[in-house]
């Protein structure tokens, strides 16, 4: 049980995790979380580090994919101005929408990884979907309260997650 929750890589900042990096361990398509992976709640536009990110995934030919539990209208307003094709409803803990996605796209399992800052949705649904993970550290602190109780649950996660696993630690990139 407590392997689902255990990410593939732990990286501080998605931004640090290259194209080429990427390539080198296979991946050909990115799946991410938006709300605290890839923007803030108070700033829906996006920092420049994630605009110039952005392009450089857009340059080397590896789409990135919104995967969301919200509903298509509330996605599409979300990430209108970053202009992301995204998947909605997509049952994160469930594996359906990363499984959707990835369908789309003809890839197989080891060819897309999913990022996101919350082991109990983003994590989980990578290892039901049976795609890689990266765990980046949320954008900001203050959570919206439908997470408040996630995080709680996650304490005791992370607190079995580090006995079991002592080498687990947070990297800087994929090759740290
Ligand atoms: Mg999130």
């Amino acid at each position: 049980m407590l392997e689902e929750f255990k990410p593939t890589w732990m990286v501080k900042s998605i931004y640090s995790v290259s194209p080429e990096q990427l390539k080198a361990h296979g991946i050909r398509a990115v799946f991410s979380d938006l709300d605290n992976t890839l923007i803030a709640w108070n700033n829906p536009e996006g920092t420049p580090e994630l605009h110039q990110w952005m392009a450089e995934l857009e340059d080397a030919g590896i789409p990135l994919i919104v995967i969301s539990n919200n509903s298509k209208e509330r996605v599409a307003k979300a990430v209108e101005t970053l202009k992301l094709p995204f998947m909605s409803r997509s049952l994160k803990p469930l594996s359906f929408g990363i499984t959707r996605a990835r369908k789309k796209l003809g890839l197989s399992k080891d060819e897309v990884v999913m990022v996101g800052d919350q082991l109990m949705t983003d994590m989980l649904a990578a290892h039901q979907a049976g795609v890689r993970s990266i765990l980046v550290k949320p954008i900001i602190k203050t959570d919206k309260w439908t997470t408040k109780m996630n995080r709680f649950l996650e304490k005791y996660v992370w607190r079995s997650l580090h006995r079991h696993y002592p080498d687990l630690k947070w990297q800087e990139d994929l090759n740290d």
